[in-house]
């Protein structure tokens, strides 16, 4: 490492919150699957910041059309219109079949909007505030309060307790444990389609047909966060997609913006004409023209640059790869996930392979402590699978 970026690093260690062990470097600059730290040392990434550049890094149409809105207008606040909102409403839509979006700054922020349009839901149809929700064990939704209330991980909550109340915890892809908590209380039932932080667990079909059915029957709010396997990672728009299982309320974020921090809370028509209106809830940067612009920009290029398609295409030939890594090393116990978001499960911690992986130039990241995540962007094709590999193996083979 070069003194500079030693000396970098030292001062963010000295002057920022230590709420991150940071892997050390200072990364500079991105292009395409590729990133650059400030020594100028490339990396090939497979993380894409968390599932959040999918289009991959200076994507020239997506920068220009940054550029443009910067040169007309940021920000208006919620009391006026703005086109750009309007058209990354319409799209949204589109790609999603929700009937009502409301747009946030973050993936916390859309599950606090999808936490209080589920109680005000409950509350107009009973004229109760005792409504309950059932969240899910190894769930992750966010670090705000209502998030974290719902995040199935005990360890994030302890230190922050009291959590807001009357939630409780069932196991996913567990239907009897759901059954077990509901009553007639239940307002809501919320999970993620594929569980990320949590260890790369996707949901089955079974199971999220279950919940559905149950839901339907005693008018209980489907709450799906599609905040990281959203916005076509699973090879569909939005993972529920896949199963056809509809969500009330459904959260996106992470990729939706590409970079620009970005979230939205959607609502089917049932929960939008029941819940939320004037006064109840407000962003004062949510949906603003620049964020909404990159929204826009954002699923204008999902459709041109054939980005769900070549998830689809791709995606089957890195689980191919990685089964064939699990073959081949016994420390590697399973391999699970859909489509580019894929974990690696091993008996011991990860973490000296992903320090030798960057050491290599390849970024990589974890899901708990013995599992290593691989949500790359999009755009990656089986060259830079088979290149990601040739790193890993050699990384694999040195510990
Ligand atoms: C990242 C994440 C969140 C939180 O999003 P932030 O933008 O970090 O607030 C919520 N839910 C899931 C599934 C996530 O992966």
């Amino acid at each position: 490492m070069s003194e500079k970026m030693q000396k970098y690093i030292d001062e963010a260690e000295k002057d920022l919150l230590h709420t991150y062990n940071r892997y050390q470097i200072v990364l500079d600059r991105g292009d395409g699957v590729y990133l650059y730290d400030i020594d100028g040392k490339k990396y090939l990434d497979f993380v894409s910041g968390i599932a959040v550049f999918a289009l991959g890094y200076n994507n020239k149409e997506y920068n220009d059309a940054l550029k443009a809105q910067i040169d007309k207008l940021l920000h208006t606040s919620n009391y006026y219109y703005n086109v750009p909102a309007i058209e990354a409403a319409r799209k949204i839509k589109e790609v999603s079949g929700m009937d009502r979006v409301f747009f946030t700054n973050s993936g916390a922020e859309a599950i606090e909007g999808a936490i209080k349009a589920a109680r005000k839901y409950y509350f107009n149809k009973t004229g109760k505030n005792d409504g309950q929700i059932i969240a899910m064990n190894h769930s992750f939704h966010g670090r705000t309060f209502g998030a974290l209330s719902v995040t199935g991980n005990p360890h994030y909550r302890e230190a922050f307790e009291p959590m807001i109340g009357n939630i409780s915890f069932a196991d996913l892809n567990d239907f009897d444990s759901v059954l077990k908590l509901v009553n007639d209380k239940t307002c809501a039932i919320i999970m993620e389609t594929v569980q990320g932080e949590g260890g790369i667990y996707p949901a089955t079909k079974e199971f999220l047909e279950s919940v559905r059915k149950l839901c339907d029957e005693k008018d209980i709010l489907l709450i799906l966060d599609e905040i990281q396997c959203g916005m076509g990672r699973t090879g569909f728009m939005y993972a529920w997609q896949r199963y056809g299982v509809k969500p009330d309320i459904m959260t996106t974020a992470k990729a939706l913006g590409c970079g620009v921090p970005v979230g939205a809370f959607l609502l089917n028509e049932k929960v939008g004409a029941n819940s939320l209106v004037a006064g109840d809830h407000g962003t004062t940067y949510g949906g603003n023209p620049f964020a909404c612009a990159a929204i826009s920009k954002v699923l204008d290029l999902f459709k041109q640059d054939n980005i769900i398609e070549n998830v689809n295409e791709v995606a089957p030939y890195l689980e191919k790869c990685l089964d064939e890594l699990k073959e081949q090393y016994d420390f590697i116990v399973d391999r699970r996930g859909v489509g580019f978001m894929q974990g690696l499960v091993f008996n011991r911690p990860v973490a000296p392979v992903i320090n030798k992986a960057l050491e290599n130039g390849l970024i990589l990241i974890n899901a708990g402590a013995e599992i290593i995540r691989f949500v790359p962007p999009l755009i990656i094709t089986k060259e830079n699978v088979d290149d990601m590999i040739v790193i890993l193996k050699s990384c694999l083979e040195s510990i």
